[in-house]
């Protein structure tokens, strides 16, 4: 078998090799893995970490994933739904604040009201931040003409988490009613590249009966799909669940098997950084639901971005997808001097006032990040030349950055 030192410095992977590296579990040997992806980080995509305000601003779904806080069966959910005005106000936060992008998350809809709905959404928070804020959308499965009506809307990026790279594995979490098949989210996948979005994905670590084979390849997955963003992390139980509470029954959610999640979970983002240098990774929420430090360590294994939770503050403790989430009692005031500060804790900078777009994208499309932007487009960069032209007659105080508008 080869020595790690000398796994650690290839460029390409093979499924044994990722095999080999999601399941480290000596603390010296992951130490090494989390430097050499740190590395590989600060040399392709910089140390900054990019915020994305994230607004959850209904929890109404039509589906019922077995593992979700809030699928549609959950009778404990109290529901709620932000208005146009309220989710328009957090944007204004967002972009005064200079986290650069919003991430507008939901339970998944696809009525003609709820499509409508979010257009005019898309046109309010550009309108209202002279088409600064950067806008990643996480709304599920959707038709291509929707994808398409959002994207000339305003939003330029979505994230659709696969859960899972093997379809059995997804049938097994999953109801099978006809309205959770892993092909149409694939399909998905597809359709938001051929639109034009940075495209996200991302799966769920640590499920019962997971192997370290099938987490390999979920990062073969986002390879072969050509990824843009990755938005993973460890599995937690969500009481009420079906899921849930099969794993509390069957002993599995003790705190041996809560830290073995939780180190999969790191090790998987440093695994994908390796094999995929240049994508935009999150280190998301949940690793913080396993451990304090949970985001900055996602950090210094490799990820670039940080999804800050703004969401209206009386719905936070209905928005639970998982027991136990971390801010829900915090201000959005108190997140940002938070997120600012374990950032910098990490070594890497706060990206404030950019879009942070993922690096791999450009590539993609044969662009390069301007030089001296590193992993994104700064938004002044973003304004002199603009992805497509958004007609905004802006209302808000004139900043002297937004005199580059349209230029
Ligand atoms: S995971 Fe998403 S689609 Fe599934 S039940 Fe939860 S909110 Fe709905």
């Amino acid at each position: 078998m080869k020595e790690l030192k000398e796994l650690l410095r290839q460029t390409e992977f093979s499924r044994d090799d990722l095999t080999r590296l999601i399941s480290l579990e000596a603390q010296d040997d992951r130490e090494a893995l989390y430097r050499a992806a740190y590395a590989v980080k600060a040399r392709t995509v910089g140390r900054v970490a990019y915020f994305r305000g994230l607004i959850e601003f209904s929890n109404i779904c039509t589906k019922d994933c077995l593992y979700c806080g809030i699928r549609k069966s959950h009778r404990g959910v109290r529901r709620f739904e932000s208005t146009k005005d309220e989710i328009l106000r957090l944007a204004k936060w967002v972009w005064e604040n200079r986290y650069g992008s919003v991430v507008l998350q939901s339970g998944e809809r696809t009525d003609p009201k709820f499509v409508g709905f979010i257009e005019d959404v898309l046109r309010g928070m550009k309108e209202l931040s002279c088409g600064e804020l950067g806008i990643t959308l996480c709304l599920g499965e959707q038709t291509e003409e929707t994808y398409r009506r959002w994207f000339d809307a305003g939003a330029h990026r979505y994230l659709l988490r696969i859960e899972e790279s093997n379809p059995a594995l997804y049938a097994r979490f999953h109801p099978q009613d006809g309205n959770h098949v892993w092909e149409v989210r694939d399909r998905c996948l597809t359709a938001l590249k051929k639109i034009g979005y940075q495209a996200g994905t991302g799966v769920m670590i640590g499920l019962p009966g997971q192997t370290a084979e099938n987490l390999a390849d979920d990062i073969l997955y986002y390879r072969r799909k050509g990824i843009d963003m990755i938005g993973m992390g460890p599995y937690i139980v969500a009481s009420g669940t079906p899921m849930g509470d099969a794993v509390e029954a069957s002993g599995g959610n003790t705190a041996e098997e809560k830290r073995r999640r939780f180190v999969l979970g790191l090790n998987m983002i440093a695994a994908t950084r390796l094999a995929l240098p240049t994508v935009n990774i999150a280190a998301t929420t949940a690793l913080q639901g396993l451990d304090p430090r949970g985001r900055e360590l996602g950090l210094r294994a490799g990820a670039n971005v940080l999804m800050p939770i703004v969401t209206e503050p009386r719905h936070r403790p209905d928005y639970q997808l998982y027991d136990d989430k971390p801010c829900v009692e915090d201000t959005s005031e108190e997140c940002l001097a938070c997120v600012t500060g374990r950032v910098r804790w990490a070594g890497d900078e706060p990206g404030f006032g950019s879009w942070g777009d993922s690096r791999h994208w450009y590539e993609r499309r044969g662009r390069s990040p301007e030089p001296g932007r590193e992993a994104g487009e700064g938004i002044a960069g973003t304004l002199r030349k603009p992805r497509r032209v958004i007609e905004i007659r802006c209302a808000a105080a004139p900043r002297e950055e937004l005199q580059t508008v349209g230029k």
